[in-house]
Parts: structure tokens; C-alpha cells; sequence
């Protein structure tokens, strides 16, 4: 296989075959990001992903593919209809494709093409909100309003496609900890996704977000204010059925939860985790990473 540059995928696609079919982030803008900043974005040639899934055909079978880089679902459809189709007559045992998008390239596509893909093995669809703030949403430059979210959430549903979404505790800082919680969890549940994954802001050297808080402008909330801004969040979210994760290793608290049946449970943890503010109960600072 031939990868270019560092490789990011979500945790739960740990096991899965990463095929990179394209380089990098077509946006590549948001001011906490850091993953693609070195890759000018491209997509890859039909012939280099042709000659990735020949190499790794023989050693079937693989249950999962996830397609890199950040936002693969950019790719014009009829070139994603041609890759899912040879992974799909390739890769032995293939259950589920997956792949990260942004809103706006899922808004691109309508939901019969969605659908389309979905019938060639797109399974899951990973989608970065980070926050159901507007104003977070502005200054942290994501490309989507929380109406074109919410939106492009629905689009993937109704295509039958599970939809898994990161958010990120702190990212509107102190100011603003209490209403990116309040909102987001609101969001969330008009989105009403299978997975949400809650991550905690981890500031990376030379991003735009890491000059805001070495000037001041954006102050970042204590591991507490970060527990207290997770059980806002859990507080204001409705779901349907939702596999809630704050199990990154970035995160203080760690929280496996299934929604609705474990909210009041998580709930009371985190209320016992405030009202007692013993660091021996959050993960060590050392052991916290992006
Ligand atoms: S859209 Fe995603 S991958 Fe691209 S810059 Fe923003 S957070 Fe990073």
C-alpha cells in the first residue's frame, strides 16, 4: 500500500484495511486542525487506488475498508461509485466501506446517489460537527452552518447510512464552555446519529487555535469545566438510539454510554466526579493524546 503522509481514521476503524484514495483536506482550514496541514489535497488516480486494492486482494478476507484522507466523500461520484464497485468484486468478505465527510460535499450529493453508495458498501459516514454553536462554528472557520449540518445528517440517514459524529469539549472556551455545550447537545439531537464521539481540544503547535490561546484571546476551561461542559452536553441530548463515546485518549473522563437507557447513570457519575474534584479520578495528563 502506498500511503502518503501521516494516516488518521477514527478509533472504531482500528482494524480496519485504510485505503487512501485521497491526499489530505479539500478545506483544510479549520483553525484546531492540524492533521493535513503539510498534504496539498488531491485525489488519487483510479490506476494508484486500482493498484492499493490489487495488493491487499489476496489476503482476504478483510471485513472493513476505511477510505482516507479527511474527506474523501469529496470525490465526484461516479469515481466513488467505480472504487466501491472493484473493492466490492476484490475484497473478500468486505461488510462495511467508511469514510470521513464534511457537510458540504454530503450536501453535494443527493440521496438517491447517497443511496447508491450505500448499495455498493458505504456503511458509515463520519462527520466532524465539533460544536451546534454558530459563533464557535464561525471562529473556529469549519465551513458549515449548524443548518447545513443538521441537514447533511438527515441526507445520510435517510440513505441508510450510519452516521457516526465528533464533537470536541472545550473548543469554545471558557466563554463560550456553557453554550457550545448547550447547543451542541441540542444539535446532536436533531441530528440524531448511531455515534457520537466526544473528543477533548488538544492544542497542536502552529495551528491557528494555538496562537488564540497563546495571545489570550481564547482561554481554555480546566479538566472540570471540561467534565461539566460533557454532562451539559449529555443533559441536552435526546436520541433515539446513540452509542455516546468520550473514550478518546484526549479526554478526562472516559464514558462509554448508550443512549437514551444510560444517560441518567452517566449523569449522576459525572455530578459525583464535580461535587468531588479529585484529580485521581480523571485520566493522568500524561496518558492524554490526540
Ligand atoms: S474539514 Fe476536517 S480534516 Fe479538514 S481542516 Fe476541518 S477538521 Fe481538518
Amino acid at each position: 500500500m502506498k500511503y502518503e503522509g501521516m494516516i488518521y481514521r477514527p478509533p472504531s476503524e482500528a482494524n480496519s484495511l485504510i485505503l487512501q484514495v485521497t491526499v489530505g483536506c479539500s478545506y483544510n482550514r479549520c483553525t484546531f486542525c492540524h492533521s493535513f496541514r503539510d498534504k496539498i489535497f488531491r485525489i488519487k488516480s483510479f490506476e494508484e487506488i486500482k493498484e492499493d486494492i490489487d495488493e491487499v486482494s489476496p489476503y482476504g478476507p478483510i471485513p472493513r475498508v476505511f477510505l482516507a484522507d479527511g474527506d474523501a466523500l469529496v470525490i465526484p461520484q461516479p469515481d466513488l461509485v467505480r472504487i466501491l464497485t472493484y473493492l466490492e468484486q476484490k475484497i473478500c468478505g468486505l461488510e462495511r466501506v467508511g469514510i470521513y465527510a464534511n457537510a458540504v460535499d454530503i450536501l453535494k450529493k443527493s440521496t438517491e446517489e447517497l443511496k447508491e453508495l450505500k448499495s455498493l458498501g458505504l456503511g458509515i459516514i463520519y462527520l466532524g460537527l465539533e460544536s451546534g454553536n454558530p459563533e464557535v462554528l464561525r471562529r473556529i472557520k469549519k465551513n458549515a452552518t449548524v443548518e447545513q449540518m443538521v441537514r447533511a445528517a438527515k441526507r445520510v440517514k435517510e440513505a441508510g447510512i450510519l452516521l457516526s459524529i465528533t464533537v470536541i469539549l472545550g473548543i469554545g472556551g471558557v466563554e463560550l464552555s456553557h453554550a457550545h455545550a448547550v447547543d451542541t447537545g441540542r444539535i446532536l439531537s436533531e441530528m440524531d446519529p448511531e455515534y457520537v464521539g466526544a473528543l477533548s481540544l488538544m492544542v497542536v503547535p502552529g495551528t491557528p487555535i494555538a496562537e488564540e490561546i497563546r495571545t489570550g484571546k481564547l482561554v481554555l476551561p480546566n479538566p472540570f469545566e471540561l467534565i461539566q461542559e460533557l454532562g451539559t452536553m449529555i443533559a441536552n441530548c435526546r436520541f433515539t438510539n446513540c452509542f455516546f463515546a468520550s473514550n478518546h485518549a484526549s479526554n478526562y473522563l472516559p464514558l462509554r454510554i448508550r443512549m437514551p437507557a444510560e444517560k441518567e447513570m452517566a449523569l449522576r457519575l459525572i455530578s459525583e466526579v464535580l461535587a468531588r474534584k479529585d484529580p485521581a479520578l480523571l485520566r493522568p495528563e500524561y496518558m492524554r493524546a490526540l
